[in-house]
């Protein structure tokens, strides 16, 4: 316990100075998952025209024309839940898939592990809850060949009407190419907060130059970079680009955002310190530069879910608390990103204390609020469909530091940590496996 009330300190102290002004009592944001300590046990370059030689009498310089567009690249998302027609697709024979749907879920991963471990205060929550971005590629590239292959989160269960009238949820076979397994990938916090940005994580997601989905953020020398090497978001896509089989209906990852920062690097948030007409001004600016970003990740499989404006930890807060932030979080951050069935909980609190045997005041209003499927975080990618309330329970594994140094053996049907961990780079400490 001694040790467990370090670890939430130390996670407290890390988020302190999360946002610029931060938030009064009521929903001051919380400290990052703690996955370990919070699970339960249940089981075309062209040439610009020359121009014209200027004429003796000179006409007025035309107006500098605006880049043309980037011709996008048409991006395919299928239905998981369709048997394709004749049982195969592109010379694939498909198959039903009724077993275990496997979840990891990512924290945003660590551009440059020489800012992130450094020796500071925050060197060793980012050494326990996240990966690098090596790491990272090699942890897609071994799922890959283990035989996983992407489906959306939003595809596994839907929402049906049981013999009672009553509306239930279900789990939905899925078809698969012959021979693979099925896994969700999820990313918590994409939101860049600012505490990351010195600590080797970038900074935002921008449209690149060829029209992908790219980051923006500074190098240890403090130079810009833009990158597809250096954020979990290119990366998948990259990825996916390369191995097209990785992803056979399009998905890419469900985003887990909270608000109080903001989304993907905009400062999209109102904060109560600052009700300035200046910061509003900026804020409305924000919210328009977000949507061409938002609106090609859903272009290309990505989806998003709530992880709550404040990262308010759903066991503790009351529901005054809770119906206060979903609102915020409807109003700045579901008003862009559209409505979501998601949430994804923060420190992976489950809300009334318990929501797989009990459903208190809290569950009851998230679900009253459009939210079917509820992610936590555990030792297995566990589900349960609620017998008394239209809804699903599920739990996510966590590729991160702990995982990789001490759980190598229940990660092995993903990856071996023993080929993924950058020991170099990351602090020594302890690792359970020689
Ligand atoms: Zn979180």
């Amino acid at each position: 316990m001694k040790k467990l009330t370090a670890l939430l300190l130390a996670l407290t102290l890390l988020f302190t100075s999360a946002c610029a002004g931060g938030e009064g009592t009521q929903d001051t944001p919380d400290a990052p998952d703690s996955p370990p300590v919070q699970e339960q046990t249940p089981p075309a370059e062209t040439d610009a025209p020359d121009e014209p030689a200027p004429e003796p009498e000179a006409e007025p310089e035309p107006e500098p024309e605006p880049p043309a567009p980037v011709e996008k690249e048409p991006y395919e998302i299928l239905d998981p839940t369709v048997m394709p027609e004749g049982g195969e697709r592109d010379g694939v024979k498909y198959e039903a898939y009724n077993g275990i749907v496997e979840h990891l879920f990512f924290h945003p991963i660590i551009a440059y592990p020489e800012l992130a471990f450094d020796g500071d205060s925050e060197e060793k929550g980012l050494d326990d809850f996240m990966v690098t971005a090596d790491e990272f590629w090699k942890i897609m590239d071994s799922c890959y060949a283990n035989g996983y292959v992407l489906v959306d989160i939003g595809d596994v269960w839907s929402e049906t009407t049981g013999d009672d009238g009553q509306p239930k949820m279900v789990r939905n076979t899925l078809y698969l190419p012959e021979g693979k397994k099925p896994v969700v990938f999820s990313y918590d916090d994409t939101n860049y907060y600012p505490y990351m940005l010195e600590n080797g994580f970038t900074y935002k997601l921008v449209m690149g130059d060829d029209g992908k989905i790219a980051s923006w953020g500074r190098n240890p020398e403090g130079g810009e970079v833009v990158s597809r090497d250096l954020d979990a978001i290119p990366m998948l896509d990259k990825f996916v680009e390369e191995h097209p089989d990785f992803s056979p209906f399009g998905a890419k990852a469900s985003l887990s955002l909270t608000g109080y920062c903001g989304i993907l690097g905009y400062r999209t948030q109102t904060e109560r310190e600052d009700q300035s007409a200046e910061h509003e001004a900026n804020r409305q600016r924000e919210r328009e530069a977000v949507k061409p970003i938002i609106e090609e990740l859903k272009r290309t499989g990505w989806t998003f879910g709530s992880h709550t404006w404040g990262h308010i930890n759903l066991a503790k807060k009351p529901l005054d608390t809770v119906k206060a932030d979903t609102e915020k979080w409807l109003d700045e951050v579901g008003s862009l990103v559209g409505e979501t069935p998601i949430l994804y909980y923060p420190h992976g609190a489950r809300p009334d204390g318990n929501d797989w045997t009990e459903t208190g005041p809290i569950f009851q209003y998230l679900q009253s609020q459009g939210f079917r499927v509820f992610c936590s975080v555990g030792t297995e990618s566990f589900s349960f469909i609620k017998k008394d309330l239209c809804a699903v329970i599920c739990d996510r594994l966590h590729p991160d530091g702990t995982t990789l140094r001490r759980s190598r053996e229940r990660y092995l049907q993903f990856y071996d940590a023993k080929d993924i961990m950058d020991v170099d780079v990351r602090p020594q400490r302890e690792i359970l496996w020689e």
